[in-house]
């Protein structure tokens, strides 16, 4: 019944996560009412964040120029590597803005009920970077969960042997809750209570 652009700019919306046949009618009838402008500036954007973002070659931090806008930084803390979960927590520490160190950004957490092993998260990339760069402490910044223990774990005893102290975020992070569902206040204690992992 709708005409074949309608459809296909709902059919287009469902690729989102969350957004079902309603969702998508209601979003595709809001850009009609866009003026031209605007219209140009999202398709652009669009095709933008495909064709340019890519994950940085040092930390795997999502970025659109050669480094992040870590690893291009000389000022951080290069004592310091946070490893997380995704990129989406690197955005939510920085706008936190207590953190000056480095970060590690992996694909996802280890979770053998799932499928997915050691070697399907990109590790043999973090555990290159610490065995050659001089860190002194490393932090798991993942959500508390089984997943992120049984990460966290696996690195410590991977890399046993070096001289790194091995810290996990403060037992403040709910279980289970996402990192970005956690409120700044609730994340910055857990950082600055960081709790050794022996
Ligand atoms: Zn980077």
């Amino acid at each position: 019944m709708y005409p074949e652009s309608i459809k296909n700019l709902i059919e287009s919306f469902k690729y989102l996560p969350g957004i079902g046949e309603k969702t998508a009618e209601r979003l595709a009838f809001s850009i009609l009412d866009l003026d031209e402008e605007q219209v140009e500036f999202f398709s652009e954007s669009l095709c933008d964040v495909s064709k340019n973002v890519h994950k940085c070659s040092i930390c795997n931090t999502l970025t659109d120029s050669d480094l992040c806008f870590v690893c291009s930084n000389e000022l951080r803390n290069h004592d310091l590597l946070c490893v997380v979960e995704d990129s989406k927590s690197v955005f939510l520490f920085e706008k936190l803005g207590m953190y000056n160190g480095e970060y590690h950004v992996l694909d996802g957490l280890i979770s053998p009920l799932d499928g997915v092993n050691p070697e399907d998260i990109g590790l043999s990339m973090l555990l290159d970077r610490i065995n050659k760069n001089k860190y002194k402490e490393v932090i798991f910044a993942f959500k508390s969960s089984i997943e992120g223990e049984t990460t966290s774990l696996y690195i410590k005893k991977v890399l046993d042997g070096l001289n790194i102290k091995f810290t996990r975020l403060a037992s403040g992070v709910p279980i289970g809750a996402d990192m970005e569902y956690i409120d700044s206040l609730t994340l910055e204690r857990a950082l600055s209570d960081r709790k050794i992992i022996e």
